[in-house]
């Protein structure tokens, strides 16, 4: 078959270990899985409660519009609802966006290292991959604005970054924005905004107006603990929803997954409550890193990326045995780390317990 060039060489997306994969393989009794950023704490108590009323009509369409979430949505954002877009997780509109401005004779600047499905869909369009190095876990925007050029046609600025979990400052990326010729589409994915507690962080959703060559990827995956139903949305101004809809596939998204991301987003405490609860779990992180002498980024996201003595491939490996699905930071592009999802009080402790015997193995820490 006449396969596109640039599949060659790829590898399709390689999921970590299931919870039950591991309890087979190793004969544990729990495992806990802190390797995609998922909520410990679950989702809202709406969410289950709706779903068991069974009201979905299962053989009709889902509202290709996702009319009901929309309006909620736009009102939450004090937007208006032609300004969102909605996607099988914001995985699938990063797919969309690529597929729509991607392709031979373009180029995209990204950074390295990031969010991998970037590149991954930059390479299937064709287009030219421009990677930035991080400095200090940040996104080297002096570098971005030196790579771009009359071919650029899309940026990628992962906000919060991962996996450094890193934060731009608002100042920073607004000078940066300031700076982007208009006709360069610039993506803002920001996964884990809701975890964010920074001081004087301003919502990019504020700067539609001033930057209308912005979109801004958020989702329910995360924060709202409903990874598994698949739902993300962007915001961005019209005539670039109206083009991107041209590209997304009509019933893309699922009626049970709109109706409880509508459950969810209205239930807010619970997202007030997982920030704070995952702020006081991060500090403990970080405490733990300072005593073991462990480098740690600043994280303002529910993961850590985290200095292991030795290979990570090996900690992941031994931290696996013990019950703890992590991702070594090996196949992430930062090796000599190990990317943790900040758990519960408890499976912290469990987890601070674990690598603890990975620290007295190895005598020494970096
Ligand atoms: N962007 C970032 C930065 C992510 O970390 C993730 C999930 N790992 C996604 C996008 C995709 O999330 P989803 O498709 O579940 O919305």
């Amino acid at each position: 078959m006449n396969w596109k060039h640039a599949l060659k060489g790829m590898t399709p997306y390689k999921p970590g270990r299931s919870i039950e994969e591991v309890i087979r393989l190793y004969g544990l009794k729990e495992v806990v899985k802190l390797a995609s950023n998922e909520n410990p704490y679950g989702c809202s108590p709406a969410v289950k409660e709706f779903i068991e009323t069974d009201a979905i009509q299962y053989e009709i369409y889902p509202d290709g519009y996702a009319s009901a979430l929309r309006s909620k949505l736009a009102a939450k954002h004090d937007v208006s609802e032609d300004t969102l877009l909605f996607g099988n997780g914001s995985d699938e509109i990063i797919m969309v966006i690529s597929r729509a401005l991607l392709g031979k004779g373009t180029n995209t600047i990204m950074a390295t290292t990031t969010f991998p499905q970037y590149a991954h869909n930059a390479k299937i369009e064709g287009a030219e991959i421009r990677q930035i190095p991080l400095r200090d876990g940040q996104h080297d925007l002096e570098g971005f604005v030196r790579a771009i050029d009359d071919e650029t046609s899309v940026i990628w600025v992962c906000n919060p970054n991962n996996p450094t979990g890193n934060l731009l400052p608002s100042d920073t990326l607004q000078a940066f924005l300031e700076r982007v010729p208009e006709h360069i589409l610039v993506v803002l994915d920001e996964a884990y905004f809701e975890y964010i507690t920074a001081d004087a962080h301003t919502d990019s959703v504020t700067w539609l107006e001033k930057f209308p060559n912005i979109i801004i990827l958020r989702t329910f995956s995360k924060a709202y603990g409903l990874a598994s139903f698949r739902v993300g949305y962007a915001i961005a101004q019209p005539e670039i929803i109206a083009n991107l809809n041209k590209v997304r596939n009509p019933f893309n998204n699922n009626s049970i997954g709109l109706a409880v991301a509508e459950k969810a987003l209205a239930d807010q405490a619970f997202i007030h409550q997982c920030r704070q609860v995952n702020h006081e779990q991060r500090d403990r992180f970080k405490q733990y890193a300072t005593e073991k002498k462990l480098h740690m980024f600043d994280s303002e996201t529910n993961f850590v990326l985290l200095a292991v003595p030795g290979d990570a491939d090996l900690a992941a490996e031994q931290l696996l045995q013990q019950g703890f699905i992590i991702r070594s930071g090996n196949a992430l592009g930062t090796p000599g780390y190990v990317r943790v999802t900040i758990g519960t009080e408890q499976q912290n402790s469990d987890f601070f317990a674990a690598l603890d015997t990975l620290l007295v193995v190895e005598g020494s820490a970096k």
